[in-house]
């Protein structure tokens, strides 16, 4: 298989075209068998749920390629699951998780002329998404759907380095207590526009949303989960039921307890404790761990001790040791390295 000359080091994050899609489509109580297409192009009714009641979910993950030069993805069975919680959250039907990961490889595997080589730092993006697609006005569930997997090839997510973030305490709220804060669906995005626009504006990186019940606990960004080291090297992240349950944040839980003999502390984290942490960052598939330098808390700055300039150390130790478990320089748990090709 021929790669396509692409300059892997320096694509950005967007949409690229690829070779073929999966596509799946729900009727009459049953999945059909799905396919692969080269029609990039979705034609729906007007008053399709999607388009009027946004009942749609997704997930996010990568193909790449190993030291060994396998094409691999990471822990796909748990985006099979997620997924699984979303649909039955939006009453949507479940694709199943075998299948799921099925639809997984075929994608891959017909696009991987555009799984980026090893060592450029570029992965394949996957977008598995469903959306209800048959004509709804009065406010019920869909009775159609589509299953659709794309991919995209995206650049590496620190280009010279991982630079610390600057984040804000948001003033909106991301998710309910018991709203849908913990599945991955569109409509948890549509509201969080305006505020990272915002936050953008005022020269901030992400928002630090608070629970919403009593604004006194931190949860999450937009869209990627909080990790914190502590001066005596523990790690805590934040346990709330409107978190998302980031796959990269419950995988560095374990390489923390497991290959760095870390305690981890999976709790409720006050807003008012974020002085006392020595490092922090942010988790989810795309950059694995951001760095986070600085947290701004309507004027009041609180900033790590690990600085402005570059990873703290022990989310360093923890970046590195996760990223060689995926790239298969370091001994994987097992189930976690899922092989395509
Ligand atoms: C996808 C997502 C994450 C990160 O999850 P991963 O499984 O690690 O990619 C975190 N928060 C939100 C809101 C998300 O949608």
């Amino acid at each position: 298989m021929e790669k396509k000359n692409l300059d892997w080091a320096n694509l950005g994050f967007g949409y690229m075209q690829t070779d073929k899609r999966y596509v799946s489509n729900y009727k009459d109580g049953a999945w059909d068998e799905g396919t692969l297409t080269e029609d990039t192009n979705i034609t729906l009714n007007e008053c399709a749920c999607v388009f009027q009641y946004a009942q749609t979910i997704f997930e996010g993950l990568k193909a790449y390629t190993t030291e060994d030069g396998h094409i691999v993805t990471f822990r796909p069975d748990l985006n099979a699951s997620r997924l699984a919680d979303s649909a039955r959250r939006l009453e949507m039907p479940v694709f199943p998780e075998e299948r799921f990961i099925d639809s997984i490889k075929q994608v891959v595997t017909a696009n991987a002329a555009y799984v980026p080589p090893y060592g450029s730092g570029a992965t394949l993006y996957i977008r598995p998404y469903m959306m209800g697609t048959n004509s709804v006005i009065g406010v019920k569930p869909a009775e159609e759907y589509q299953y659709r997997v794309f991919t995209t090839p995206v650049g590496p997510y620190f280009k010279g380095g991982a630079k610390p973030l600057t984040i804000r305490v948001s003033d909106f709220d991301r998710a309910a207590p018991h709203g849908t804060g913990d599945i991955k669906a569109g409509l948890n995005y549509a509201m969080s526009l305006h505020a990272i626009v915002s936050a953008h504006k005022e020269g901030y990186d992400e928002n630090m949303y608070l629970d919403p019940g009593t604004r006194t606990k931190v949860e999450e960004t937009g869209g990627a989960n909080f990790v914190f080291i502590t001066k005596d090297n523990k790690l805590v992240t934040p346990k709330s039921d409107s978190i998302l349950p980031s796959i990269t944040r419950r995988s560095l839980m374990y390489v923390a307890e497991h290959y760095l003999g870390m305690t981890v502390e999976h709790r409720e984290v006050y807003l008012d404790e974020l002085k006392d942490f020595a490092e922090a960052g942010l988790c989810g598939t795309a950059a694995v761990i951001s760095p986070v330098g600085k947290v701004v808390d309507h004027g009041r700055e609180i900033c790590f001790p690990s600085g402005m300039a570059e990873m703290g150390p022990v989310t360093k130790k923890l970046y590195d040791t996760l990223t060689g478990i995926q790239m298969g320089r370091i001994e994987a748990p097992e189930g976690w390295i899922y092989r395509i090709l």
